[in-house]
């Protein structure tokens, strides 16, 4: 569908008080906050470019446009879209903005919202909104082109997605080493030297802590970074070997792995200050001892994989309540459980404004009546 076909669809739905869902190529509908309508009508964007200058750094397409269909496009001219989610690479670009999916070592540390410059919608009245444009500058007021990005399709049907490209750089590796000293320890040091490149701490049971870096650019800057993690090792008891340096696009590359994720497993995301990145984990440890950690030293993020069982919520329950209380953190469910915290009434009152009639996809109702700071 096109745009004015989506706002027809909406249209129409508003009349038949039926409920719609934005569908991309469907991978992850049970992911996220947002309820699983079996029932809801599906409005799925077209897919294709719209307007492509490489010169620009910058593409234009419909929102159903595949990863990889973007990947291919922009390859030819020796251009990527800077990041590649966890899940597929059938996931539709409209989704991963709808869902500010997260990427697991992206390029550079960036993230879906420093790439989507604009993007085209229909609220749920009807309406089609062209938000942002196609220049890194191009917000005054209320910056309403992020506002849908994470929105999980719950204020608009995206139909139109402009994102900045980056020249794909002449090395792209990705530096894996083992932990042999104790993770925690390692994880202040990373704290402590600012982590100097996009790297993750992967804690899984029974099996030493890994360090995943990705180091790219020229091949001087590259071998200058991989020296780094030398010296790193060099320093503090971490084993590198030359076999431990991959291409970060090959399949077997530890990015395509890390972005595997089991459908049904549950998945959060917690953060804390970087520096207190030692206690989060400790506690996720307790919380979930059979969980696969992922720790992002530099934004103090850890994603916690484990199995899903009936007793989700108590478990996150368990979790929260055993964090040390002068430890300021957040808890997000990414998948396989109920939102935490309720929404706000700014939140409410956002809703109620593009979706008036209540027919895009909705919120489920929190599990844990708690507040995290
Ligand atoms: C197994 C698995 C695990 C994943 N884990 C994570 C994770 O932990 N964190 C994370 O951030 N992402 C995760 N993803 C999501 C993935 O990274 C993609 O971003 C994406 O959401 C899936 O693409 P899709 O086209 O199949 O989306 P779909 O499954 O079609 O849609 C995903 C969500 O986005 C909404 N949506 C889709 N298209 C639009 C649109 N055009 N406008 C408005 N709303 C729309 C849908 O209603 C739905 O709620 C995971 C995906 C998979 C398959």
């Amino acid at each position: 569908m096109d745009t004015s076909e989506v706002s027809a669809a909406i249209r129409s739905a508003i009349a038949s008080s039926t409920v719609v869902r934005g569908v991309g190529s469907g991978t992850w509908l049970h992911g996220g906050p947002v309820v699983n309508d079996a029932a809801a009508s599906v409005v799925r964007p077209r897919g294709g470019v719209i307007e492509y200058t490489p010169g620009d750094l910058v593409i234009s397409v419909h929102a159903g446009t595949t990863l990889e269909e973007l990947a291919a496009t922009c390859a030819a001219s020796g251009q990527m879209l800077a990041i590649a989610p966890y899940g597929s690479p059938h996931s539709t670009i409209g989704a991963v903005v709808a869902t500010a999916s997260a990427a697991p070592l992206a390029y550079e540390d960036l993230t879906i919202r420093d790439l989507v410059l604009g993007l085209t919608a229909v609220t749920g009245t009807g309406d089609v909104v062209r938000l942002g444009g196609k220049v890194v500058k191009n917000v005054a007021g209320f910056d309403l082109v992020r506002l849908n990005t994470g929105a999980f399709g719950t204020l608009g049907i995206i139909t139109e997605v402009n994102v900045r490209l980056h020249a794909k750089p002449i090395m792209d590796h990705v530096v894996t080493g083992t932990l042999v000293d104790a993770p925690n320890a390692w994880v202040l040091r990373l704290v402590e030297n600012r982590a100097p490149l996009p790297m993750l701490v992967r804690l899984a049971p029974g099996e030493p802590a890994q360090l995943f870096a990705r180091c790219t650019g020229n091949d001087a800057r590259a071998s200058a970074l991989r020296g780094i993690m030398q010296s790193y090792g060099a320093r503090n008891a971490f084993t590198l070997g030359s076999s431990d340096t991959s291409n970060a696009s090959e399949p077997e590359s530890p990015v395509a792995m890390l972005r595997h994720v089991p459908e049904q497993a549950l998945v959060l995301r917690a953060r804390t200050r970087p520096s207190d990145g030692a206690l989060l984990i400790d506690a996720a440890r307790v919380a979930f001892p059979d969980a696969m950690l992922l720790f992002h030293p530099s934004r103090g993020s850890l994603r916690i994989t484990t199995m899903h069982t009936d007793n989700a919520d108590a478990r996150i329950a368990g979790f929260v309540a055993s964090a040390p209380p002068s430890m300021p953190f957040s808890v997000v469910v990414e998948q396989g459980a109920s939102p935490i915290a309720p929404s706000s009434a700014l939140d409410l009152s956002v809703k109620r404004t593009f979706d008036p009639h209540g027919i895009l996809n909705r919120r489920r109702p929190e599990s844990l009546d708690m507040a995290v700071v």
